[in-house]
This record gives C-alpha cells, sequence and structure tokens, in this order.
C-alpha cells in the first residue's frame, strides 16, 4: 500500500482493519482512547483497549421510550446511532471532587486537587456531538466565567468524528441543522463504507495533529469513487431522519405559550425523573455537596450534575420556584429551544433524539411542539 504524506485538509481511504493502528498511534501518542463499546444492553462510551471492543456487527433500535441492540447483517463498526451516554461524560464528569480538606491539629487544610486529567482521544463523536461539545465550550469557557476543569479537558481532547450511515427513529439532526455529515470541530473524520464486500473509511484530515496521527495509520489517496460513495451514504441518512422539528418561529412560539394547556398534558405523563437532562449532551446544571466523615477530620466539596426536573434545584428561601412538573417541563423545554437562543446565540438541541429514547413514558420533544404549533395555526 503506497503511504502518502498526509496534511490538513486531505482525504485519504484506510481499510477497516487499520482502525487497530489509529487506535495504536493515539495511544503511543499518550490518548486515553475513549468510544463505543457495549455494555449491559447498551452501546455506552468507555475506554477501548482493543480493536474488538467496538460494538462491531450491532446496531441499535430506538424509538420514544424504546432502546435495544440487536445484531446486524455485516460487520460494521459505527452502525448504530448515539446511546445513553454523550462525551459531556468526560468532559464534564458527572461527579467532581472541587477541593478537599483534613484536619490538621485545631484547624483543616485545604489539600490541592489533581487538575492534570488524562489527554482524551474520542472516537466515533457523530455530528449531533460535535455541534453539542461546540455548544458546552460556550458555557464552560467561551463567556465571562471558565471552568478551568472542563477547559483543560477539552484542550487537550482530539477527536475522531463519524459521519452517520443510517438515522435513528428519534434522530432530528437535519431539522436542527446539527448534521448528518461533520463539517468542523474534529481533527480526523471517518466515513465507514461497506461495498460489495470491501470494508474501507474514507478519512478527512480537520487538523494538523489529526494529520500527524494518520501518518503512523497505512493508507491510500482518496479517489472521486470514493467521496462520492461517503457523500451517497450522508445524503441517505439526511433523508430518513426518524424525527422532524419546525424551528420557525420557535422562540416566539413558546414564549408566547406559557399558559398552554399541552403542558397540562405533558405534566400528567412526566415522571420528573430527569433521565432526559441527564442523557442530553448540552445540559450543564450541576449542584454542590459538602460532605465530611464520621471523625470530622476530612472534609470535601463535590460537583454533581443536577436537573431542573428536581423541586430542590430552583429552591430558595420560602421554597421551590418550579414546585409543579408542569412548571418544570416547560421551563426545560423552553430553555432548551427558545431562551437558550437569547442566552448562547444558539438553540439548546441538537436534536440527538436522547431524551425522547431514554424517557421513560416516551415523551417526544418533537411532538410536543407540533402539539403547540397546531394548536396555534388551527
Ligand atoms: S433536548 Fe433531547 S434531542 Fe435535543 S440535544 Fe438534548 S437530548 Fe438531544
Ligand atoms: S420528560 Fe420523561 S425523561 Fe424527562 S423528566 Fe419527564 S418522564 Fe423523565
Amino acid at each position: 500500500m503506497a503511504k502518502l504524506s498526509i496534511s490538513l485538509g486531505d482525504k485519504v481511504t484506510i481499510k477497516s482493519e487499520n482502525i487497530f493502528n489509529l487506535l495504536n498511534a493515539l495511544r503511543n501518542a499518550g490518548y486515553s482512547v475513549m468510544g463505543p463499546t457495549i455494555r449491559d444492553g447498551a452501546i455506552v462510551y468507555d475506554e477501548l483497549t482493543a480493536i474488538e471492543d467496538l460494538p462491531i456487527g450491532w446496531t441499535d433500535e430506538q424509538e420514544g421510550g424504546v432502546y435495544r441492540i440487536k445484531k446486524r447483517l455485516d460487520n460494521a463498526f459505527f452502525g448504530f446511532n448515539v446511546g445513553p451516554h454523550s462525551w459531556k461524560k468526560f468532559l464534564f464528569p458527572s461527579s467532581l471532587r472541587l477541593w478537599h480538606a483534613e484536619k490538621n491539629g485545631s484547624a483543616f487544610q485545604i489539600l490541592p486537587e489533581n487538575n492534570d486529567p488524562p489527554k482524551f482521544a474520542f472516537i466515533g463523536v457523530r455530528a449531533c456531538e460535535l455541534h453539542a461539545i461546540e455548544i458546552q465550550d460556550k458555557v464552560f469557557m467561551n463567556g465571562s466565567y471558565i471552568d478551568p476543569a472542563y477547559k483543560s479537558r477539552r484542550e487537550k481532547a482530539f477527536i475522531v468524528a463519524v459521519n452517520c450511515g443510517q438515522a435513528g427513529k428519534t434522530c432530528f439532526c437535519t431539522s436542527m441543522k446539527t448534521g448528518p455529515k461533520v463539517t468542523a470541530g474534529y481533527d480526523l473524520s471517518l466515513t465507514e463504507i461497506i461495498e460489495d464486500a470491501i470494508h474501507y473509511f474514507l478519512v478527512e484530515v480537520g487538523s494538523a495533529k489529526g494529520a500527524e496521527i494518520l501518518n503512523q495509520v497505512p493508507h491510500e489517496a482518496a479517489e472521486s469513487k470514493d467521496t462520492e460513495a461517503a457523500e451517497r451514504i450522508v445524503e441517505e441518512t439526511a433523508k430518513n431522519m426518524g424525527r422532524t422539528l419546525d424551528t420557525s418561529n420557535i422562540k416566539e412560539l413558546l414564549y408566547n405559550n406559557y399558559d398552554n394547556p399541552r403542558w397540562d398534558d405533558a405534566a400528567n405523563r412526566c415522571l420528573s425523573c430527569s433521565n432526559c437532562t441527564m442523557v442530553c449532551p448540552t445540559c450543564f446544571c450541576t449542584t454542590v455537596e459538602d460532605v465530611t466523615d464520621l471523625k470530622g477530620e476530612n472534609s470535601e466539596r463535590v460537583r454533581k450534575w443536577d436537573s431542573c426536573f428536581t423541586v430542590d434545584f430552583s429552591f430558595i428561601h420560602g421554597g421551590s420556584i418550579r414546585s409543579s412538573v408542569r412548571s418544570r417541563y416547560r421551563q426545560w423545554l423552553t430553555h432548551k429551544l427558545a431562551s437558550w437562543i437569547d442566552q448562547f446565540g444558539t438553540s439548546g438541541c441538537v436534536g440527538c433524539g436522547r431524551c425522547i429514547t431514554w424517557c421513560p413514558v416516551g415523551i417526544d420533544i418533537t411532538e410536543e411542539v407540533k402539539a403547540i404549533q397546531d394548536q396555534v395555526t388551527s
């Protein structure tokens, strides 16, 4: 195989088995390699120690409140859609100790935290997820207040994106203009091509460090037939979105419908379990807990993911601002699709569909918006 020297913007092909070399090159460069793998009947994100850790030959079926994995008829490496995890679990961990202290005589001494997190390489980041990372970048490191824990993880991260070769039944990235093709924010992007029993990847180089890694992987120059095959795959995916969301005037629609009876309807079904916020790749709310041991000698402060669906989340002196499920569901949906735009300049939703799939009662953000739209236009 002819080995070319690669630079930013180049397109090459690699054989499917050479994903092994890509993972090795990343490990040799000091990255902890994280990617999709099967655990407890779901495709989750965890450390990949071998190519066999990928869900090779598996896919998923998703619907409102439904998720299951099943075998595919081929050996695709990335033949599934997003699962319950998102990359925020690495960049913005669900539990993070902010400081700890030990009793030293009659006083407490605050001890330094390890501020040197691993250098992560993320394998298989989808277009919607790249947009979600971009949104969290804005929240955690591009505003007035910078989160050092997020920034130190994010700045070191290496991203291997994957163009989606199929759309899930709860996906609506085309409506949110976040996919299915990755356009920016990656070091390398892959399109998996399986044609006539030939299994390979078209690889696009998005950064100088992407080129440096790819130069260590056996590859060939891409031909027009390869780029055309990749384009066909993404076009087909875009045509097969499981859901759609009409975003025209959505901010005004939601701001003008605080009292719409549909909120009662959703509240009657919603369990206020907070699943939708835990799985959402853009949700960023946290709470802080202070803990001491029983002897009173060690103390620590821990930041944990929180959710606007809990009563405590909006608790101030005298009680909770959002004491009803109706007000909490309305707050979540209106923030995602309307006030997020005022706050951060984009929607807070990337159309990944996780909140639909992982809602135990199958409440569907696209259906709720449509119900309000239909009432307003009828
Ligand atoms: S609101 Fe739902 S569909 Fe939108 S990004 Fe969050 S989990 Fe995905
Ligand atoms: S919308 Fe669904 S997932 Fe979200 S809090 Fe309500 S029941 Fe739970």
